[in-house]
């Protein structure tokens, strides 16, 4: 950042909104975004790391990640370890690199990665997103990544929350080496209960996908089609065959916009089938 002149590191939240209403000031939380991007037009940084925003605890129904835990400490986690088949913990380790794990935050993470791993797990996982500007304001995670960067002028995110639901849930990636960041991911999740009939039926089914589009998007057909269903072969078959519906995936070097509805479809399929399992 050639034209960074300050550096600040505010302890109280008044304090780091009151220096981001200043022109050319943004957050830094791991720094890693910021100083890849190198944005001229930045003159000053808040630094975020003295506002007590990192946490992993259970409370009020929820379980809150505050906003500049790191991703090493989400993979570490025994609350999100133990939860939804500890999908989130897989999707912060798959992220990136152990290096970046340790740096980049999960707000961090959020924001320069929308369509990332991490943001499709917490999207299967029905998560919510705090931001304070004046007031404090919950958005769920879809409304926060469409919106993103009108809802985060002069503001900052402070938690992200999951419902302590604990579905089952599955995690599927294709990536060119396990290390690398994934070109397409697919997270789904369910509620098993047992019918009346004895047959296990899925319910409040929500399959997120990256690496398909600018944000982490759901596949709403797909989940249409095994929604309070008994999940089986033909069924799983049928809604991984729609799950590239309505998609426009954007190809680059990793793959092709071909290649990632295909795979699409693949993990889509192989994701519900392990929530079956
Ligand atoms: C060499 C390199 C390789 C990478 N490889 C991968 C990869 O393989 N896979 C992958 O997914 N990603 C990769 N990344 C991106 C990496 O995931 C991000 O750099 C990291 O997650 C950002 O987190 P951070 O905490 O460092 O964010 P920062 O760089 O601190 O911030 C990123 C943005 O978010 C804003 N921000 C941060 N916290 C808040 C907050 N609480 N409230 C409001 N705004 C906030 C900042 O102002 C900035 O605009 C790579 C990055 C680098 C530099």
């Amino acid at each position: 950042m050639l034209n960074l002149r300050e550096i600040h590191k505010p302890t109280t939240l008044a304090e780091a909104l009151k220096l981001l209403q200043r022109p050319g000031t943004v957050a830094l939380a791991g720094g890693t975004a910021l100083n890849a991007a190198s944005p001229d037009d930045v003159t000053a940084v808040v630094d975020l790391s003295a506002l007590d925003l990192a946490y992993i605890r259970e409370s009020s129904g929820a379980i809150a990640i505050g906003a500049t835990t790191k991703l090493v400490e989400l993979v570490a986690s025994p609350i999100l370890r133990a939860m939804a088949n500890g999908v989130v913990s897989q999707a912060a380790h798959r992220s990136t690199s152990s290096i970046l794990r340790n740096q980049a935050s999960v707000a961090g993470t959020l924001i320069s990665e929308p369509d990332g791993v991490l943001a499709v797990a917490l999207l299967a996982l029905d998560a919510h997103v705090t931001i304070v500007r004046k007031e404090s304001r919950t958005h769920s995670l879809a409304d926060f990544l469409a919106m993103c960067e009108h809802l985060l002028m002069m503001a900052l995110v402070t938690e992200v929350t999951l419902p302590i639901t604990n579905p089952h849930a599955s995690l599927h990636t294709v990536a060119r080496t396990p290390s690398n960041k994934p070109i397409v991911s697919v997270v789904a999740s369910t509620q098993i209960l047992r019918s009346a009939q004895n047959d296990n039926v899925a319910h409040n089914v929500r399959i997120a996908l990256g690496g398909v589009g600018e944000t982490a998007v759901r596949t709403s057909a797909a989940e249409k089609i095994l929604e309070a269903q008994s999940l089986n072969d033909v069924l799983i078959e049928k809604a991984a065959s729609v799950a590239a519906e309505g998609l426009s995936p954007v190809g680059d070097f990793r793959g092709s916009a071909e290649y990632r509805k295909e795979m699409t479809v693949v993990l889509a399929r192989r994701a519900v089938k392990e929530l079956v399992a």
